[in-house]
């Protein structure tokens, strides 16, 4: 189709050429808005994983021997690349995923952003000359490419959050074997598409679409890839931590997350609420730093949810490739099963509904954007993940019972905080057992900035000087005999 500037490709790229599954296995791929068939993609497997893990490792030994200017270049001309085609990939991105084409757009961009970043970032990867106990030695430690990487990515980000590891792998000289999820195939093989077009060898980026389990289990079994990065629900990333422990990889987990946003007495409300609605209804309440529970104190508590209420009736709902809509459909009837769940749980549970709460009128997977007051500790979304747009506002007294009750998770990935109490926000920052912290502020996510959630939200950092580390290893090397 034109308007995909020939960006969606229904195929696999393996060893750099485009393919279909053995036996011409098929799955389709449905437009969540409109519930309508865009194509379809290869059901591979273990076999044309296999296939694929062994391109990337023979495209290894030239490609992590490269000159590092030649790598610079090549993700310099991918940015452009993905920037010149930015609309194209945004309306592919849409289409399969059903985030409005503005938030699209701005997906696109941070992708080609993490991209630069990283190709500036790799100049930087310095080693060290460490001070030698004796004068007869020199001690040197070199950095190194970690080897053929397994890459497994989610459907809410399907461009960035393999953006995020592209990135730091093909600068640090890693090839890499990515299996986008089944929902949103078409921006990974994008992806793959234009690294094709820019230059990179044959081999340096394969891209999988299929049986998660053939070709997860594929890539978890191979003692060739050496580090598998992996962004996803908490509940497959601990599969895959089991199934890395019998070839001992490297893995990086970027896992689930149940942000709480709290607001004092202190705050900026309209700051406050103008931050809620971003860290709440961005991608429909689709995002694992969306916020899953605002903690409100006392004072400000009508105050703030009024004010949320009001705001969040000025969401339109739709089709996000339609001008003016801010909240597109969610992925598939199962999510929304899910938030009618919560709702009915909470409402149950003595929670007030002061918005939506239902399916929304123009059918298929949208839904309300809801507001839930008097919500309580024993309500099931104050543990779970809701995944929607469902906003639940519980209410607290003081500091000390808002930082435990926002702690009382196995998650630990985004937490939000509005004070104009500087003391506050350092205490804060101590206090919150999270990875990321928003003060003041509802959006935090930056290419310089380290993303990763602490406990069970995951391992590594994506992003930052940090997000090149995972993909490089360290060496010593103990240089003897230099005296005369
Ligand atoms: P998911 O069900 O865990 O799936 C993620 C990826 O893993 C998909 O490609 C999926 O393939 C694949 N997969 C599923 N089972 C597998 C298995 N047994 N072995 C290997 N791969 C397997 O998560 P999701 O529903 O796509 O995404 C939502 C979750 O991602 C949320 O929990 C969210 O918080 C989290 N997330 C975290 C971050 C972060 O940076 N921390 C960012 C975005 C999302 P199929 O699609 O083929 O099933």
């Amino acid at each position: 189709m034109s308007e995909f500037n020939g960006l969606l490709l229904e195929a696999n790229l393996i060893d750099g050429a485009w393919t279909g599954a053995e036996g011409g296995s098929e799955i389709d791929v449905t437009n969540p808005a409109t519930g309508e068939v865009i194509g379809t993609v290869p059901n591979c497997g273990a076999e044309e994983t296999g296939r694929a893990i062994e391109a990337a490792a023979r495209a290894f030994d030239s490609y992590s021997r490269s000159d590092l200017s030649q790598r610079v270049r090549l993700l310099q001309d991918l940015h452009d690349a993905l920037m010149d085609n930015q609309e194209a990939l945004a309306l592919l991105l849409t289409s399969e995923q059903g985030k409005p084409l503005p938030e699209a757009r701005g997906e696109i961009s941070i992708g080609a952003a993490y991209i630069r970043w990283f190709a500036e970032e790799i100049r930087r990867a310095k080693g060290e000359i460490v001070p030698s106990p004796t004068r007869d030695r020199q001690l040197l430690v070199t950095r190194h490419p970690v080897g053929v990487v397994g890459a497994i990515t989610p459907w809410n980000f399907p461009s960035s959050m393999l953006a995020r590891k592209l990135g730091p792998a093909l600068a640090a000289g890693c090839t890499i074997v990515a299996k986008p999820a089944t929902a949103t195939p078409y921006s990974g093989l994008a992806w793959g598409k234009l690294c094709q077009d820019v230059g990179f060898p044959d081999g340096v980026v394969n891209v999988l679409t299929g049986s998660a389990r053939a070709i997860g289990g594929a890539i978890m079994d191979s003692p060739t890839v050496r580090k598998v990065t992996f962004t996803g629900s908490t509940e497959v990333g601990r599969i895959l931590i089991r199934q890395s422990a019998d070839t001992v990889k490297k893995v990086s987990m970027e896992l689930g997350g149940n942000a709480p946003f709290l607001v004092f007495d202190d705050a900026d409300l309209d700051a406050a609420v103008e931050g809620a609605m971003i860290a709440k209804y961005r991608n429909a309440g689709q995002t694992c730093v969306c916020t899953n529970r605002f903690y409100v104190q006392a004072g400000v508590y009508d105050a703030f949810v009024s004010k949320l209420k009001a705001a969040t009736a000025a969401l339109v709902v739709g089709n996000g490739v339609d001008e003016g809509v801010t909240q597109g459909p969610l992925i598939d009837e199962a999510a929304v099963r899910k938030v009618e769940e919560l709702i009915a749980d909470a409402t149950g549970k003595g929670g007030a509904i002061i918005q939506g709460g239902r399916r929304h009128g123009i059918g298929g997977t949208f839904f309300e954007p809801t507001t839930i007051a008097n919500a309580t500790q024993d309500m099931r979304f104050a543990t779970e993940e809701i995944f929607g747009p469902l906003a639940a506002v519980f209410r607290f007294d003081n500091e000390e019972e808002a930082m435990a009750a926002a702690n009382a998770t196995e998650y630990g990935l985004a937490a939000y905080a509005y004070t104009r109490d500087l003391g506050r926000a350092f205490r804060l920052n101590e206090g919150l057992d999270y990875g990321l912290i928003g003060i003041n502020a509802g959006l935090i996510t930056t290419v310089e900035a380290p993303f990763g959630g602490l406990k069970q939200s995951g391992m590594g950092k994506e992003g930052g000087s940090q997000g090149l580390d995972d993909y490089l290893e360290t060496k010593y090397m103990c240089v003897a005999g230099l005296t005369a």
